[in-house]
């Protein structure tokens, strides 16, 4: 089958981090101390200055003995502060010197969702040099996967200033969107300045979007925010929440107010419906602004409802699907319907792009095809729109461009009137 898409959008990616990820360590395969003893220390493209960094790990692939655990890196790495993130980016895996180093207390080394994103942000940068290596290798990564507009999540001063060096350089082959993630009320009032500024100083192939926030965890970790239990164990965990539902009032007016786009990630039902709640309330007062929500894996008939009247768009992957498949009707139980909603929506009129949310997921089209082909086998609703338009950039506007895919296999790309090399 093959396919010709305009404008081929990945609408949800960590774009810096897809550089790194595609130029790190990668701990997919490391399950034992043996298989961490035999590590490349010496490579430096596996560092930021000198903490060594990887991605990907998946305690479920350790040994029951031999779990992830400070004391483990102790052992194998006594002299070089360690940030390890698992494979959904949820949680991080650290040692007792990076611990030490970042002012930060933990039992076992593994820091989730807030922790996790707060170390984050406290790890070194990387030299100028490493950036914009990084930078090149997302924009060769996502071309690889046939993409030529990319929207990023987590956008920050330097990348963005880099951002700007390499596109008047002429080396940008992506049009990209930045989004500035928001972590707490502490840091948001620096975040929107930043996105202000980023607005005022937009290339052709780079646009300032907005401010993201994270509202809730993920389905995986049972930290996304649903309506009724987990596992539908009466009582039990529905997941929780990283923001006031009144702060997230207040910053979504702010974002609005300076004509900025408001994103949030909200993958839980409970949390998609006090996002939507929010923004319906403050239309009704007056405010104008987009709203994005990010992943929306379960949405319910009424919140769908309710977005009708809103400027909103919802970013899925279909991709996370035939990652999460194997648990979810369990997780789900009752709103399993409600799951994966790209067909209610598209029925409900609700703009919809699709995504990958890289390097979480590989970047890929195909990939995104493969689980709206398959999904139906399991119990959710067909999509029956057109797949090119919900992966093409709305705006014709911004970069012309067109791909051609075949059989899963990227055979054409063409940017602004040149091809561009698949190598
Ligand atoms: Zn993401």
């Amino acid at each position: 089958m093959l396919f010709r898409i305009p404008r081929l959008y990945d609408s949800h990616t960590h774009f810096l981090a897809t550089g790194e990820f595609a130029s790190g360590l990668r701990l997919e395969e490391i399950n034992s101390r043996q298989a961490l003893q035999n590590i490349a220390r010496t490579n430096p493209g596996y560092y930021r200055r000198h903490w060594l960094l990887g991605f990907g790990w998946d305690e479920r692939k350790w040994p029951a003995d031999e779990q992830p655990h400070k004391n483990l890196l102790d052992e194998v790495f006594p002299d070089i502060p360690v940030f390890f993130a698992r494979m959904d980016g949820h949680s991080c895996w650290l040692n007792s010197l990076a611990l030490q180093e970042m002012n930060l207390t933990s039992e076992t080394g593994i820091l989730t969702e807030k922790d996790h994103l707060r170390a984050w942000d406290q790890l070194p940068g990387f030299t100028k040099e490493q950036e914009r290596t990084h930078i090149l290798q997302a924009c060769r990564t996502f071309n690889k996967a046939g993409f030529t507009h990319v929207r990023d999540m987590s956008c920050t001063e330097s990348l963005w200033n880099m951002l700007c060096e390499v596109a008047d350089a002429g080396d940008l082959t992506l049009a990209i969107e930045e989004n500035f993630t928001s972590h707490d009320m502490n840091d948001f009032e620096a975040m929107l300045n930043l996105a202000k500024y980023a607005r005022q100083n937009e290339r052709p192939l780079l646009r300032a979007k907005g401010i993201k926030v994270f509202y809730d965890g993920s389905l995986g970790s049972e930290t996304a925010l649903l309506s009724k239990p987990y596992n539908g164990i009466r009582g039990g965990n529905q997941g929780r929440v990283l923001w006031d539902i009144a702060d997230i009032e207040n910053i979504m007016k702010q974002t609005w107010a300076a004509g900025l786009e408001f994103s949030v990630h909200a993958i839980g039902d409970e949390a998609s419906h006090h996002i939507v709640q929010t923004a319906r309330k403050i239309s009704a007062q007056g405010a104008v602004g987009r709203l994005n929500m990010e992943h929306a894996q379960v949405l319910r008939p009424e919140t769908i409802q309710m977005m009708k009247p809103l400027h909103v768009r919802c970013h899925l992957q279909p991709c996370h699907w035939l990652s999460d498949r194997v648990w979810l009707q369990d997780k789900l139980k009752e709103l399993y319907p409600y799951a994966f909603p790209w067909e209610a929506l598209r029925a409900a009129q609700i703009p919809i792009s699709f995504g990958c949310d890289s390097p979480v997921e590989p970047s890929s089209f195909w990939r995104n095809k493969i689980a709206l082909d398959e999904s139906p086998n399991f119990r959710i609703r067909k999509f029956t729109g057109d797949l090119t338009v919900a992966h093409a950039h709305p705006d014709k506007s911004f970069a012309d461009s067109y791909t051609i895919i075949e059989d899963g296999v990227v055979k054409e790309i063409n940017f602004n009137g040149r091809p561009l090399s698949l190598e």
